[in-house]
């Protein structure tokens, strides 16, 4: 997609951090880390969201995160990390285009993610039945 920054990376038109790239798949780091070694990892393809993005595509990012993650966190000493998905701007997607964050975890890093709150009466069981009923 033309105006599409991370389309530009894949095509070289703008300049990145390659940690991997194959036919389907490009990871790079971040631009602007949470932590050292945040690593984006995108379909070359452009898909808005996850929403759009195909099963068949899905499937190989997984597949592909399965296998550079661990090289992430090693490189950064880090034992653990978080796989993050921003699925519209509300939700903090920036960029138009399909990506997973990968977010190497330290030890009281601070990094915590939000804190939940248990339903009320009846709430969960009213929720559900409209959740369970959408789903097609
Ligand atoms: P989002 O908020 O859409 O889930 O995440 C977009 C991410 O892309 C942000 O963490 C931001 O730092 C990163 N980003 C935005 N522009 C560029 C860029 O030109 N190069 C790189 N490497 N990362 C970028
Ligand atoms: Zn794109």
């Amino acid at each position: 997609m033309e105006d599409c920054i991370f389309c530009k990376i894949v095509k070289g038109e703008i300049p990145c951090h390659k940690v991997y790239e194959d036919d389907d798949v490009l990871a790079f780091l971040d631009i602007s880390p949470v932590n050292p070694g945040h690593t984006l990892v995108i379909p070359k393809r452009h898909y808005a969201d996850l929403l759009e993005l195909p099963e068949v595509e899905a499937q190989t990012l997984i597949a592909r995160i399965k296998k550079i993650a661990p090289a992430v966190i090693s490189g950064v000493e880090s034992k653990a990390f978080n796989l993050n998905l921003n699925n519209g701007k509300i939700a903090g997607q920036e960029v138009g285009h399909f990506h997973w964050h990968i977010v190497p975890r330290f030890e009281g890093d601070g990094r915590e993610l939000w804190h939940g709150r248990p339903y009320g009466e009846g709430e969960a069981e009213a929720i559900l039945e409209k959740i369970k009923n959408l789903i097609k």
